[in-house]
């Protein structure tokens, strides 16, 4: 199989706009599965955790690899969910392009419009179905007006829409000029001429797809001022590189639910989404360097490692993304990282739960490799001969936590196993010791996040236990600028370990981390102490002096350092600068820090005023509203600690048809309670 055949592709859109219906459809047709899973009874192959299918949610991105024609396509499934954003960026790392879907009814939606600005920024040529075209209210028109106004795209409507809401029964596709309908079932598509009554409508939709062409492609510009006939092949081609340039985004029209557009959606994501040969060399580094690797065989192997999924009982599945070179089963492999070497024992092409064993990995190709070692989501594994770095994933900060307590001592250390095999699997989660209670503490994105992990362990590995409630990660920070003198003198086995530093703390507006700047005047001091001094504050910063939090927001200065090259050691200069910084946060007026956090929530317009009633009670400043139909968008600033249980409340006051979604906006100091 070529480069050119194949399709890395991910299924982007607002939740309940029909990813996982689409998904199924697209499955069924290209002939993986033989029986339709439907979502709302649990049982579509793409969401296939228990905790998935329970809460009818897409949470992992499983890889699945179909045929159409003669292409191979890669699915991606992403979530939909804002708690799990880190995995819809590493998503969008790793594809090549994109369908979005919207719902015909509810338009670009806020969750679509912020995936949409992730793919801009890594640069996705995407396709857009709209979805849904059989309900009640649904509007093309009006999705497609969104598309400009609020996601300044230009839309490229390749069908047109044959029929509304309850009769909508196919679409004209303007570059045949035929007509395509679906009867009931799963039945195939029929072709046939464009009925006389549609003739005028549809050369009118031909008409602007030619002209919104001409302005990127020469030929069919000159071809169409003179009023000539445009080929078929001449304007997919001007569609594909158009598309592959971003300059516009095919729109096809369907209804996933009732088996209508499936199809030719197939053949749009063949036809117009890139190949990874399409694709610029991707970057990376080597030793400050920086390299390219074009996506060809012929280049030194890399590959980017993306995702680890744990199973109870069965062997670690890694998810990797080769972009050059190739790799058989039982090659070496290096991981950058840690420098070992390690061996794929398998190479799987994976289908939700189901696995195809194949030889060789080549550039382009997502597969799931068993048998690595010692790697972690983001690793880069490439030639030892022509290491490369790959750029990193960046993962969010995780802003609550709970306790976990095993139920016996023989399940906290299978606990302690499983959670590092978990945290392995999600970098946006995090598991810690407290220090002083010896208590596990898990951290994580939101509440629902913390909710799947938690039954990931207790259901699918046996572990038995208790958690405490959902708590707010805060943040410490201090309000003035203080100065510390501290000497470190002790005599330790037998040696003389001395030194005297004045260290400076001063706060930093919101959002920064501890910046350690070193202006020691003293130029003798080795430049390794130096290190040690910011390592030493960077590992204090980790647990501030009011209540333990990490702390924020802070430059530290090395003001002055009296020392002396026999008896000035590791062991002091760690020592001298832990207590300086810690002296500093005592008495730098410290404060706690609360994380905001920006919330959507998306209404019925007649439960507005419930709505806004609801966020008020919970200390938000309203930022405005916007209303798309007659659906209403509240944008607001609520402390985090005021929206658990939020998913709840909000049903109640909008009879189940409210959703919201928050992310992190920043961190305010927490307000005395009088
Ligand atoms: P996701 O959250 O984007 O994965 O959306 P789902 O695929 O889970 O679909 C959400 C809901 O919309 C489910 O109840 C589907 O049955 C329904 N749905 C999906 N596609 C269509 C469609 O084309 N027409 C109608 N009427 N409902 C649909
Ligand atoms: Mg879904």
């Amino acid at each position: 199989m070529s480069v050119e055949k194949l399709r890395n592709i991910g299924v982007i859109a607002h939740i309940d706009a029909g990813k996982t219906t689409t998904t199924e459809r697209i499955l069924f047709y290209t002939g993986k599965i033989h029986r339709m899973g439907e979502v709302d009874n649990g049982t579509a192959q793409m969401d296939w955790m228990p905790q998935e299918q329970e809460r009818g949610i897409t949470i992992t991105s499983a890889a699945t690899t179909c045929r159409w024609r003669d292409f191979f396509i890669n699915i991606i499934d992403t979530p939909g969910h804002v708690d799990f954003t880190a995995e819809v960026e590493r998503s969008l790392r790793v594809l090549d392009g994109a369908v979005v879907i919207f719902c015909a009814v509810a338009g670009v939606q806020p969750q679509s419009e912020k995936v949409w600005r992730q793919a801009d920024k890594y640069h996705v040529p995407r396709i857009v179905f709209v979805n849904k075209l059989d309900r009640i209210g649904a509007n093309h028109d009006k999705t497609l007006e969104d598309m400009k106004s609020i996601l300044d795209a230009a839309p490229l409507p390749l069908q047109m829409p044959v029929g509304e809401e309850s009769l909508f029964s196919g679409v004209v596709d303007l570059l045949s000029m035929e007509l395509i309908t679906w009867g009931e079932g799963t039945a195939d598509p029929i072709k046939s001429p464009v009925p006389e009554e549609l003739k005028e409508e549809a050369s009118l939709w031909r008409d602007s797809l030619l002209e919104l062409l001409s302005e990127s492609d020469e030929r069919v510009m000159e071809l169409f001022l003179d009023g000539e006939d445009v080929p078929a092949e001449l304007v997919m081609e001007a569609v594909r590189s158009g598309t592959l340039r971003r300059e516009f985004y095919p729109v096809l029209f369907g209804s996933s639910l009732r088996n209508k557009g499936i199809q030719p959606l197939l053949d749009a994501i063949v036809d117009y989404l890139p190949s990874p040969r399409d694709l610029p060399a991707v970057s990376g580094s080597w030793k400050g360097e920086k390299i390219f690797r074009a996506p060809d065989p012929d280049e030194p192997f890399s590959a980017l490692m993306f995702k680890i999924m744990t199973y109870s009982g069965r062997p670690n599945l890694h998810y990797v993304r080769v972009y050059s070179g190739s790799r058989r089963f039982g090659e070496k492999m290096f991981n950058a990282r840690s420098g070992k070497v390690e061996r794929a024992l398998k190479i799987l092409r994976m289908h939700a739960n189901r696995r195809e064993e194949i030889r060789r990995m080549d550039a382009g190709d997502i597969v799931a490799l068993v048998g690595l070692k010692d790697v972690r989501s983001g690793d880069t594994l490439c030639d030892e001969q022509a290491p490369i770095v790959l750029e990193e994933l960046s993962f969010p900060e995780p802003v609550i936590f709970i306790a976990i307590e095993p139920k016996s001592a023989k399940d906290q250390e299978r606990m302690m196993e499983v959670l590092a095999l978990l945290a392995r699997e999600d970098p946006s989660f995090v598991v810690k010791v407290d220090e002083e209670t010896g208590q596990v503490i898990l951290s994580g994105m939101g509440e629902l996040h913390l909710e799947v992990l938690v039954d990931r362990l207790f259901r699918d590995f046996k572990v038995e236990g208790r958690v405490g409630r959902p708590q707010v990660s805060y943040r410490e920070t201090i309000t003035g600028q203080v100065t510390a003198q501290e000497r470190f003198a002790r005599e330790i086995a037998g040696k003389e370990h001395e030194v005297s530093l004045t260290l400076m703390l001063e706060p930093l507006p919101h959002g920064g981390k501890v910046h350690y700047v070193d202006v020691c005047p003293d130029d003798s001091i080795p430049v390794s102490f130096k290190d040690i001094v910011a390592q030493s504050i960077s590992d204090a910063a980790s647990s501030g002096a009011l209540a333990g939090y990490p702390v924020i927001d802070i430059q530290a200065t090395l003001l002055d350092c009296a020392y002396n090259p026999e008896r000035s050691t590791d062991i002091a200069f760690r020592a001298a600068a832990v207590n300086a910084f810690n002296r500093c946060l005592r008495e730098g007026a410290p404060v706690l820090l609360e994380p905001v956090m920006s919330v959507e929530v998306e209404t019925p317009e007649e439960f507005t005023g419930d709505v806004m009633g609801s966020l008020n009670a919970r200390r938000a400043v309203i930022q405005g509203t916007d209303r798309h139909c007659n659906v209403e968008v509240v944008r607001a600033k609520v402390p985090l600690k005021e929206m658990f249980g939020y998913t709840t409340s909000l049903r109640s006051v909008t009879q189940g048809r409210g959703v919201f979604s928050m992310e992190l906006s920043h961190y305010d100091p927490v307000e005395k309670e009088s």
